[in-house]
């Protein structure tokens, strides 16, 4: 899970938030490894900075392909909000997102994502892909990148590793 920074810019402006909220999905992420998933967590605050949803990768634990963090904290936003629409909404997670959950963010119309590792294997976020940017599409999000990005990837890394050695 190395960490390379994607090839498009533009750089857009942290918020001083930012890395308190990073600590928060850190925290989700490691709740992932009760479930044996791989440790993955995001959080959803509003623009007043209310936390509206927080989840972890729980796809081993659900038994469901579509169980990743981004999503589900996605739903608990949207059910706490009451509508599907997570207008003025910042999601913050651990792990560039991968092509269903950058769709969700989209589908969501979240305007702004604050991700801490880049993925360079299935990034849809300015990786691999760049799902959440695409100029043929109405809504665009606003990314940014590498926020605590070392304790995000170390804590993948860490699992990974873990696992190798159990193997
Ligand atoms: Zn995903």
């Amino acid at each position: 899970m190395a960490s390379i920074p994607p090839p498009i810019p533009p750089r857009t402006p942290r918020r001083p938030d930012d890395e308190r909220l990073m600590g928060l999905a850190l925290d989700e992420a490691r709740l992932a490894l009760a479930g044996g998933d791989v440790p993955v967590g995001a959080v959803v605050v509003d623009a007043a900075g209310a936390i509206l949803g927080s989840a972890h990768n729980a796809r081993e634990a659900d038994g469901d392909p579509t169980a990743h963090a981004e999503v589900l904290a996605l739903r608990a936003a949207a059910a706490r909000r009451g509508t599907w629409r997570l207008d003025g909404c910042t999601l913050v997670v651990t792990l560039e997102p991968c092509t269903m959950c950058a769709g969700a963010i989209v589908l969501a119309r979240v305007p702004r994502v604050v991700l801490g590792a880049w993925d360079p294997k299935a990034g849809a976020c300015g990786s691999v892909r760049d799902v959440v940017r695409d100029a043929r599409l109405n809504h665009r999000v606003e990314v940014v990148g590498g926020v605590r990005e070392e304790e995000c990837a170390r804590v993948l890394r860490d699992f990974f590793e873990g696992r190798r050695r159990s193997d």
